[in-house]
Formats: C-alpha cells, structure tokens, sequence
C-alpha cells in the first residue's frame, strides 16, 4: 500500500518531466475530475469547472462556495488579500515566512468559514497544525495550486499500484542505465574514502567508495545519518541538518469491505472539521487491482488519511476514530464488514514551521561532491512535495553533473511571482502603506 493516494497535480511539471521518460504519454496516471470537500457541518464545495486565470478563478470558487457568506466578504483586508496575488519566490519568504499561516489568514480576516478551503485544499499536505506552517509557505502553496497557475486544482493519480506503475518501470529503467540498486540496504555512515572520495556504510555490509553522493532520505533518516557520520560538512551546515524539523505522525489505513460504497461516492473526497480524518479516496474508481478486487467480491477498497496526530498516538486508538469517521461521512459503510486491512503510521514528513526557511538546507553543501535532494530542500521555485522532491532531485543531479563538464537538465515551475502585474503593483503599493503583520519588501529596500 505504501502511503496510498497522492494526487499528482497538473502543475508539477518536472516530475511528469521524469515519468515521462517512463511513458511519454503518462500511461501511468488517470484523471481525478472531481474533487469535493465536505465539511463536517455539511457544507460542501468543489473544484471542478473554475475559470483557470487568476483571479477570476478565486472569484468564482469564492461566489459559488457555500463556504464564503457574502456577508464575510465585505470585512476581508483586501490591501493584505492583495499580498496572496504577489507571491514571488524566495521574496515572499522574506515577509512572511516569520508568521504562522493562521496569524496571516487573521490579518486578511479570511472568513472563518471558508478557513478549512485555504488549509484543506491549498496546503493539505503539510501534515501539521496550522499554527506550525510557515504563512510564506502557505502562501507559496496558494500560488503555485491556484492563484499563480493556470491548472489549478485538477490532478492525476497513479492507476495501479505504485510498485506496478511507477517502481518496477523505473527500476528496469535505471538498470537499462547502468545503475545497480541496493534495495532495502539503510546507509549507516558516511566517511571519507581511501580510493573515491566517500565511504558509504550500510548495516551488516562492507563499505563501497563512490565519487559523489547524493543524500535522497527523509529528514529522520538525514539526521540519522549526519548524526552517524563525524564527516561530512561544516559544523553550521552538520548543525542545520541535525536540526531539521519533522512533521507529527500521519496514518493512512486501506480496508478491503465486503459491501460497495454508494455508487455516487467521488475517488476522492477532502474532508475538514473531522477529529483526525482528512481525505477518504476510493480505490476501485481509479485504481486497476482494486477495481478487479472489487468486482470480484463485490466489496469496496476504502482508503482514510490522518495527518497531524498526537506525538504520543497510539495507532489501534487511532485506526478505531478513522473508521468511526468514515461511518460518518459515508454512512452505508456502517453496516460493512472490513475482510482485509492495512495500516501505516509515520512521522517522516518534513515541517515548515514559521522562521525556518534561512535554515533550511539546499541542494549545495560545504562539500561540491556531496548534494541533497527532498521534498524539505530549499530550492527557491514555486513547488512543492512531490514536484520540489523532483526539483531538488534534478537540482543536485545538475550540479554533480556541471562538475562532470555535462549538461544539466531543464527545470520548470509556474511563474516564480504572481500572474497579473497590476494587481502585483496594487500588492506592493499596500505593502509600502505598511499593512499590518507584512515585513518591508526586502527587495526594494
Ligand atoms: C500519506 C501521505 C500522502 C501524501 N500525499 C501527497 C499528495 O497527494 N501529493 C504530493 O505531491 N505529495 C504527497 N505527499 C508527500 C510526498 O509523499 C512527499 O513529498 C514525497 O514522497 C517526498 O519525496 P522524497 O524523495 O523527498 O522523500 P521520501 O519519498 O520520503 O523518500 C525518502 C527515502 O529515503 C529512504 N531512507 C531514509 N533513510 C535512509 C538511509 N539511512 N539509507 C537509505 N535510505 C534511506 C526512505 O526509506 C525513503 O524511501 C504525501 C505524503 C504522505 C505521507
């Protein structure tokens, strides 16, 4: 199951770039047309059908959502509302990233009704209250999910299994590549080489000598490791990497039911105001093993996403709440019997707290030969998760590869600041009126 649904956005350009090289026509992925979200006091927007320029597409999602009162709107801050249309990167992080995303949606007076839309939809994965999410990041996630892109909120997802779909092919080709992989083989230690310049140290195997490496983990296992390693780097950048900030547990449970879910029920469906549930997908809508399950047995597969847990969550406590929820928000699930389950609780995603983007590591460090590349890598472009994964990824391969005298590939992302300039001129003229909670442009100063 790995971790189950991820919504491969339209606009994440550089990992189509490599599942491309898979399949040029991204056989892999299927469209997910829509995409509601409930709230749990009923109320319900989607997704689907807005005009794709910014901003008429905020205007619409906000004057066809029950979620914003008309009422609401007319006391929204629009000279700090402007500031969400002139989102430049790295600026924005100069302004913003020292506030929390709640404080910056209280300076727009955001209407609370409509707060769940900005962080169930825009930053859904960030695994973390939202006190704990930096506002500049937030911001970057309106820009490049809405508000600075033409694709919007549509994305794709994998049509079988990951191992099926994406693994498998890219191991055979990796290996066309001359690539030999070491699966399943936890790095220990780094040290520096007799023969080649890094010694890499796994568990229960001797050491192997390399010329470069590239440290591709999640943040607990980068620490780990640079923890582990008297080498390499600096004592600042050993100090940025060993402080790298995790995000709490998540749990992502798939059950196999004996009875389908009511036809009309969407792939996947948002859900806020629950005590833990965020997302419900169903799988035998878009994917092919499930869809075979499911016919076979006449059964449903039912996947329940929880983000943000309690540090000291007991994982039986919490699988029992989420299918609780599910009852709820899927009431004919009530009477299914679960024939087969599995479930994954973690705490390996990366945080983004308010402040912490100066301390963030880039793909650089203090050793040309060494790189780092993840979706917690600093890379100054409007991206994120899967595709800032990819952009870090190509990022640190460009620059071994300059080393090597090669070229680099091409990297993409939306526009680095926002779409419509005389609304970024307007943003920048309330800024200079010194709008509550924004920090002076540093630029222009
Ligand atoms: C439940 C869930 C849902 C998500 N949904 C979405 C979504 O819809 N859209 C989206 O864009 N993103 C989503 N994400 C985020 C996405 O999964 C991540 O952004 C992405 O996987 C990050 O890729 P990565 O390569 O940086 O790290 P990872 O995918 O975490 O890969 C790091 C790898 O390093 C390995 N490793 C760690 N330590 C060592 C070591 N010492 N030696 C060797 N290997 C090691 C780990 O085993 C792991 O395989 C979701 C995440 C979760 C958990």
């Amino acid at each position: 199951m790995s971790r189950g649904f991820h919504a491969f956005f339209r606009q994440y350009y550089n990992l189509r770039a490599l599942l491309a090289r898979l399949d040029p026509d991204l056989g892999m992925l299927s469209p997910v047309r829509d995409y509601p979200l409930v709230h749990a006091r009923g109320a319900r927007d989607r997704f689907t059908g807005l005009p794709s320029s910014p901003p008429l597409n905020a205007f619409a999602l906000a004057a066809r959502s029950p979620s914003f009162p008309v009422g609401e709107l007319a006391g929204v801050n629009v000279a700090a509302a402007l500031q969400l249309l002139d989102v430049d990167v790295p600026g924005v992080y100069t302004r913003l990233d020292h506030r929390d995303a709640p404080a910056f949606l209280d300076a727009i007076r955001f209407p609370a009704a409509a707060r769940h839309l900005a962080f169930e939809v825009f930053s859904r994965s960030f695994f973390a209250d939202p006190a704990r999410l930096s506002a500049a990041e937030l911001a970057v996630m309106f820009h490049l999910y809405f508000l600075g892109s033409s694709e919007g909120l549509l994305f794709d997802v994998a049509n079988a299994p990951f191992p099926q779909a994406i693994w498998r092919p890219w191991s055979a080709y990796l290996a066309r590549h001359g690539v030999s992989e070491r699966l399943a083989t936890p790095v220990s230690r780094l040290a520096a080489g007799e023969r080649r310049r890094f010694a890499v140290h796994a568990r229960g195997r001797s050491a192997e000598e390399f010329d470069a490496v590239v440290l591709a983990t999640d943040v607990p296992g980068l620490r780990d490791l640079v923890a582990g390693s008297a080498w390499p780097g600096t004592g600042d950048w050993r100090r940025r990497a060993l402080a790298l900030p995790s995000a709490p547990p998540f749990l992502v449970s798939r059950l196999w039911l004996d009875r389908p879910v009511r036809p009309d029920r969407p792939a996947f469906l948002g859900t806020a105001g629950f005590p833990t549930l965020d997302n419900v997908s169903v799988l035998e809508r878009f994917e092919d093993e499930a869809a075979r399950w499911a016919r076979g047995r006449g059964g449903s597969v039912v996947e329940l996403h929880a983000y943000a847990l309690p540090e000291t969550c007991d994982e039986h406590v919490e699988r029992k709440r989420l299918v609780a929820q599910l009852h709820r928000v899927f009431p004919e699930t009530a009477h299914a019997t679960v024939v087969d389950q599995r479930h994954e609780t973690r705490a390996d995603c990366a945080l983004f707290p308010p402040g912490g983007y100066e301390r963030r590591l880039t793909p650089a460090t203090p050793d040309p030969w060494l790189v780092v590349a993840g979706d917690h890598v600093r890379v100054d472009l409007p991206v994120a998760l899967m595709e800032r994964a990819a952009t870090s990824g190509l990022l640190a391969a460009n620059a071994l590869l300059g080393r090597w005298g090669l070229p680099g590939h091409p990297l993409w992302s939306v526009p680095r600041r926002g779409r419509w300039a005389p609304l970024r001129a307007l943003a920048r003229w309330a800024r200079s009126e010194g709008q509550p909670g924004q920090r002076p442009d540093a630029r222009r100063a």
